[in-house]
């Protein structure tokens, strides 16, 4: 079975796409805990960050290479902003395709 974010990738659900590559889409999130709230996340599915493995690592760079360059497009490179990924339950995680949360627009606590 797909993951939700698959199924976005694949356009079978639709998403406000901020940025799109050969390795990773970022997408606006549907439920903003910010003015700016953008996932990046890989084509390839990688379920957290946890089960990652040594073949991953290009396109784990490859994510924050890719979340910087959307919050500079986003024009949040001055003010600042805030990478997070959450792993498992106790970490908050939702939906099992590894995702960087991109967060910024104002002061983050
Ligand atoms: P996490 O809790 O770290 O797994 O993050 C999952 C994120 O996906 C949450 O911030 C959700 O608001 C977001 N999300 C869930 N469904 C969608 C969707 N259809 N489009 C965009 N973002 C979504």
């Amino acid at each position: 079975m797909k993951t939700l974010f698959e199924r976005i990738i694949a356009r079978e659900i639709p998403a406000k796409i901020a940025h799109e590559d050969e390795h990773c889409i970022a997408i606006h999130d549907i439920n903003p805990q910010a003015p700016v709230h953008v996932l990046v996340i890989p084509k390839r599915l990688i379920a957290r960050v946890g089960a990652a493995k040594a073949e991953d690592q290009a396109v784990l760079g490859h994510l924050l290479l890719a979340a910087g360059e959307v919050a500079r497009k986003l024009g949040l490179e001055s003010n600042g902003f805030r990478l997070v990924i959450n792993h498992g339950r106790d970490g908050g995680e939702t939906v099992p395709h590894l995702h960087v949360h991109l967060l910024g627009g104002r002061p983050l606590g």
